[in-house]
């Protein structure tokens, strides 16, 4: 029984949380919606979480990877709206926040 897992209820439910407070969120434009944190575009969250073959729809992305930092796991703090596909390109690297591409590779 881990405490502080998503396949627990408790992170289910965080996860369901954060993406209808993320879709609900007004941007400065007035537009509704957070945007994605590592590419600053707006995400897709019509597209259900398990259409795969949409890389716009909305992912829970965290700050410090959970691979590395397993106890941020379920930190709201960690928390930040992406892409799927930015999620997935990002891995465990650190995003430039809402700038283009690195002009090198992170080596
Ligand atoms: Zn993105």
């Amino acid at each position: 029984m881990g405490k502080n897992h998503t396949s627990t209820r408790q992170g289910k439910k965080n996860k369901a949380d954060f993406r209808a407070e993320c879709a609900a969120f007004i941007n400065e434009d007035g537009t509704k919606g957070a945007h994605c944190w590592i590419c600053g575009m707006p995400i897709d969250y019509d597209a259900p979480w398990d259409d795969f073959k949409n890389d716009d729809r909305f992912q829970r992305d965290h700050i410090k990877p959970v691979s590395l930092y397993p106890e941020f796991e379920e930190d709201p703090t960690n928390w930040e709206p992406s892409h799927a596909g930015c999620n997935r390109e990002r891995s465990n690297n650190s995003p430039r926040v809402g700038l283009a591409p690195p002009s090198r590779q992170w080596t």
